[in-house]
C-alpha cells in the first residue's frame, strides 16, 4: 500500500484511506505487510512503488490521480512501466458528459486524466473524474515480471467504490485461490486488550501453526473489543462449518463477556434477552442524561420493551418526580431506589438507575468517576458501584454500557 500525498506527511489530513484498504485485504484473506506514505514529488513516488514492488506481488496505490499539476501519479506509474500515456477517448468523454450534466465546460487540464499508460487498464468504476488503472508491471521476465499496481483516486468513496469493485476480486482472482473467505466477529466488554490476548495466547498459537481460522483484535473504545475470526475454505459450507466450530472454542475460552456477534450491539442484545423473557424495560438516568434510553431506543423494535425513560438529573427531580427519600443521591441506595421508581413510575417489569460523578464540580465527597448502578429485577433490587476512567463524556458513556452490560448479566441469570 502506497498512499500519495505531500498532506499526509504534513499531518493535514490522516491517512484513514490505508487503514481502511487494509482492514479490507485482511477481510479478503490476502496478506499485507507494508503501507508507505509519499509526498507529491516523482522520484520519491518511484522509489516508493519499486521498493513496494521489490517486497510484494501488487502495490496499491491511492491519490495524485487529480486533474492538477501536483498529481503526478500517472505519470509516475508510466515512466516505471516504460510506456508512453496516450489519450482514452472513452475516459475523455465521460468526463467531459460529467461536466456538462452539470452545466460545466470541461477545463482543459481535466483531460490529463484521461491519460492512460499503454498496457494499463481502467476501471469500470468511475464515481469521480479520475479513472482507477490497473497497471501490469514488467514482464513476466523482468524484474517485477507479472505483478501489478492499482492506482486509485485518494477522494475516498471513489477509493473505495474501486477496491471493492475491481481491485479486491483482481487480487483473489490472481491469487489463484478461488477459496470463500468469511469473518465472524465477537463482541466483548469487560476486558482489556492485553488480558484478552492473555486468555486466548494458547489458542492463538495453536491456530498461528495452522494458518487457518485465524484471529485478529480490533478495540472499539468504549464499545469494547472485537475478536474476529476469519476462516478459508473451498466453499461456503465448510467455511460456515469452520467458523461456527471456532466461535463455539472462544466462547467456551472467554466465557460470559461475550456479548454478541457481528453487527450486534450491547443494546440489541439487552432489548433481545428482555424480549426473549417477555419483560419491559423502564430507566431512571442522573449521571448519563439519557444515554441509554437513547441507546435502547434506537434499535429498531425497541417499543416492545422499553417502556421509557426519567432523566431526573437535578436532586429534587430525584425526590419529587421518583419519589426518592430526601438524603445523599450519588449512593448505592440511591441508585436502587432510582431503579424501583423507574419501574413503579413507567410501568415495567425491569427497572434501571444511575447515578455517579462525571465531573469535579458535582460532589466533594466522592472521587470522578464514581458510579452506582441500581437494578429492580425479578422481585429484587441490587446495586453495582464502580469507578471508571476518563473525561466526562467517557465516563458517561461508559457507565452507559456497564450499565446494560450488568443488566444483561442480571438477565442471564434468570
Ligand atoms: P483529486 O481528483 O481529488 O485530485 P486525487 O487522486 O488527486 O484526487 P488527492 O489529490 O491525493 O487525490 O486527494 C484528494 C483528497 O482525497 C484529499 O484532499 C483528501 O481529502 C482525500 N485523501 C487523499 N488521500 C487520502 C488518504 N490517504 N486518506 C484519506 N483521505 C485522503
Ligand atoms: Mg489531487
Amino acid at each position: 500500500m502506497v498512499a500519495v500525498g505531500t498532506e499526509l506527511l504534513l499531518g493535514q489530513i490522516v491517512d484513514t484511506n490505508s487503514s481502511w484498504i487494509g482492514e479490507q485485504l485482511a477481510l479478503a484473506g490476502l496478506d499485507s505487510h507494508f503501507q508507505t506514505k509519499v509526498g507529491d514529488n516523482a522520484d520519491r513516488i518511484r522509489g516508493a512503488l519499486e521498493l513496494g514492488l521489490s517486497r510484494a506481488d501488487a502495490v496499491i496505490c491511492c491519490g495524485g490521480l487529480g486533474p492538477t499539476q501536483d498529481d503526478i501519479t500517472r505519470e509516475v506509474i508510466a515512466g516505471l512501466m516504460g510506456v508512453e500515456l496516450v489519450q482514452d477517448g472513452a475516459i475523455a468523454d465521460k468526463i467531459r458528459t460529467m461536466f456538462r450534466s452539470r452545466g460545466r465546460d470541461m477545463p482543459q487540464n481535466n483531460l490529463r486524466q484521461a491519460h492512460v499508460p499503454v498496457g494499463a487498464r481502467p476501471m469500470d468504476q468511475q464515481p469521480g473524474t479520475a479513472p482507477g488503472l490497473v497497471c501490469p508491471v514488467g514482464d513476466t521476465d523482468g524484474p517485477f515480471g507479472g505483478k501489478v499496481i492499482y492506482a486509485v483516486p485518494g477522494v475516498p468513496y471513489e477509493m473505495k467504490e474501486m477496491v471493492l469493485g475491481t481491485v479486491l476480486p483482481d487480487l483473489q482472482a490472481r491469487s489463484g485461490t478461488n477459496a470463500v473467505i468469511a469473518s465472524r466477529t465477537l463482541r466483548t466488554w469487560g476486558q482489556s486488550e492485553s488480558a484478552l490476548a492473555e486468555i486466548l495466547a494458547g489458542r492463538i498459537d495453536l491456530l498461528d501453526e495452522v494458518g487457518n481460522p485465524t484471529l485478529a483484535f480490533l478495540a472499539s473504545g468504549v464499545e469494547g473489543l472485537k475478536v474476529r475470526i476469519t476462516a478459508k475454505a473451498v466453499d461456503q459450507a465448510e467455511v460456515d462449518e469452520m467458523l461456527a466450530t471456532e466461535e463455539e472454542i472462544l466462547r467456551g475460552i472467554l466465557g460470559d463477556i461475550v456479548f454478541g456477534t457481528d453487527d450486534e450491539t450491547m443494546e440489541s442484545v439487552v432489548l433481545g434477552l428482555l424480549a426473549e423473557r417477555g419483560l419491559t424495560l423502564g430507566v431512571a438516568e442522573s449521571v448519563t442524561g439519557g444515554y441509554v434510553t437513547g441507546r435502547l431506543a434506537s434499535v429498531p423494535g425497541a417499543s416492545e420493551v422499553l417502556r421509557g425513560g426519567i432523566t431526573a438529573y437535578d436532586t429534587e427531580i430525584k425526590f419529587n418526580v421518583l419519589g426518592l427519600d430526601r438524603g445523599p443521591v450519588v449512593t448505592a441506595d440511591a441508585a436502587m431506589a432510582m431503579a424501583e421508581a423507574a419501574r413503579r413510575v413507567l410501568g415495567a417489569d425491569v427497572g434501571l438507575g444511575i447515578t455517579g460523578v462525571a465531573g469535579p464540580d458535582e460532589q466533594e465527597d466522592q472521587p470522578v468517576g464514581t458510579v452506582h448502578l441500581g437494578f429492580a429485577i425479578d422481585g429484587r433490587v441490587d446495586s453495582v458501584s464502580t469507578k471508571l476512567p476518563g473525561d466526562r463524556e467517557r465516563i458517561r458513556q461508559f457507565s452507559s454500557i456497564t450499565l446494560l452490560d450488568q443488566l444483561r448479566r442480571h438477565l442471564l441469570d434468570l
